[in-house]
């Protein structure tokens, strides 16, 4: 059978063909955008500043718009690398700042199947426990399991699971990670041997800091925290050690008392710490790609739960993991609870809980994704004009006017998606030939 072209897709690539400015501009519009899977549709107010323009949807989920995502992604990679070797309007002079990097883990809210490996073998998922739990189900697991093997994370007993607790956590997070921030300015301030008024005027602990979702459904945080001199006279000395040591400290001494049922809530007792050399920039841009790897997730892997829910009914449709949702199902029915009403958890029961943002960082960290996003908006403006030929003496800032959203026709679709593919692979091939040279960096991406 030969390959069947849809009628809908012909017609719509001969509407575009037969349109203004034809087939070429429906290639200039689709690298404007990237291949945006969901484009927005603009129209310049004044004809002078040229016809129809497609903008980028801007969604960060991979699962959502692939290639908004790759953008968001290397923008995160570039504000995490300014904040450690300068660049972007940032001093050089910020790498010899002491950082560290720890991940922030969950506790544990009952035994889940695992993908367990050292030196190179797989190991038994759960070997040991003896005996059935309460439910009469096997305590433990002697399967060896790959890292996406669809049982990885699910809980051999889901009636010993603490799903109430995993979701209460999840939901407290930001609670949890703001009084971390406090308690380790209070820390060092204490190492230093200073008041915290004193500490405040000398040292600044900046950071920046990601969410990830473990296969279990529940939360870490990878954390780069940086000291940085408060006052540019400041001869202070900046100590590594002190840094990490006080968020070690403050990881562990930082809990909640649950609003639903009086628990302590706190982070998991894994808590991994190290510090960030200087002399090992490879390994800071190794931190730098791992951190912003994690700000274009859902909370699961397929998409299924990229939107929020909307209702019992929505939810049921999804194709969720047993786990998965009945994670998502405890939030929406705590999210019913008075007691829980601050945290809106129905509102939040697609993040199966969490309610804060995937990528945060402190105000002094480096550049923003806005400041990223107007240089490269200034630039593509700046070229656009250049191809429709207004010059200088002509160039407007021009208003634009809402069309729609996505491509024009199903054939548009059909061939965005087969452009959008290409791109990735030409990326893909260029990633690989320059990891072969660590020393340089991947070129910018976009356009
Ligand atoms: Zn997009
Ligand atoms: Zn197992
Ligand atoms: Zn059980």
């Amino acid at each position: 059978m030969g390959t069947m072209v849809d009628q809908a897709v012909l017609d719509g690539v001969i509407e575009t063909y037969g349109s203004k400015d034809g087939w070429q501009g429906f290639e200039a519009r689709g690298r404007s955008c990237s291949w945006c899977r969901e484009p927005i549709r603009l129209r310049p107010s004044s004809s002078r500043a040229g016809s129809e323009y497609f903008k980028a949807c801007g969604n960060r989920r991979a699962t959502r718009c692939r290639s908004c995502a790759d953008r968001y992604r290397m923008d995160a990679r570039v504000l995490v690398l300014a904040g450690l070797d300068g660049g972007k309007g940032i001093s050089e002079e910020i790498r010899s700042y002491p950082v560290v990097f720890a991940t922030l883990t969950a506790p544990s809210f009952g035994a889940v199947h695992r993908s367990v490996s050292r030196d190179g073998r797989i190991l038994p998922c759960r070997p040991g426990m003896k005996g059935p739990c309460v439910h009469g189900r096997k305590r433990s697991c002697a399967m060896t399991y790959g890292h996406h093997d669809k049982l990885v994370g699910e809980p051999l007993c889901p009636d010993c699971y603490d799903y109430e607790g995993a979701v209460l956590f999840n939901a407290l997070v930001p609670e949890l990670w703001r009084r971390v921030t406090i308690t380790a300015r209070r820390n060092l301030a204490r190492l230093y041997g200073f008041t915290q008024s004193e500490f405040n005027e000398e040292i600044r602990l900046s950071f920046v800091k990601v969410v990830e979702y473990q296969r279990r459904g529940v939360i870490h945080l990878h954390v780069v925290a940086r000291l940085d001199h408060a006052r540019e006279d400041s001869s202070l000395m900046l100590n590594g050690s002190l840094l990490a040591t006080a968020i070690e400290l403050a990881v562990n001494q930082v809990s909640l008392v649950s609003p639903h049922d009086g628990a302590f809530v706190s982070f998991g007792s894994q808590l991994d710490l190290q510090l960030l050399e200087e002399t090992d920039p490879i390994h800071r841009r190794k931190v730098a790609g791992y951190v912003s790897k994690y700000a274009t997730k859902s909370s699961d892997d397929e998409g299924v739960l990229d939107r929020k829910i909307r209702s019992a009914e929505d939810l049921s449709h999804r194709n969720l993991t047993p786990h998965l949702r009945r994670l998502a199902e405890t939030a929406w029915h705590l999210g019913a609870l008075p007691e829980l009403a601050h945290l809106p958890l129905r509102r939040w029961a697609h993040t199966l809980g969490f309610r804060g943002h995937w990528m945060t960082k402190s105000r002094c960290w480096s550049t923003t994704f806005r400041y990223l996003r107007a240089e490269r908006a200034q630039w593509q403006e700046g070229r656009r004009q250049q191809t429709i030929g207004v010059d200088d003496s002509d160039r407007l800032i021009p208003r634009y006017a809402f069309v729609g959203i996505g491509w024009k026709n199903s054939g548009e679709v059909f061939f965005a998606r087969q452009r959008q593919r290409e791109m990735f692979e030409i990326r893909q091939m260029l990633r690989e030939h320059l990891s072969s040279i660590p020393a340089v960096l991947p070129p910018p991406i976009g356009a």
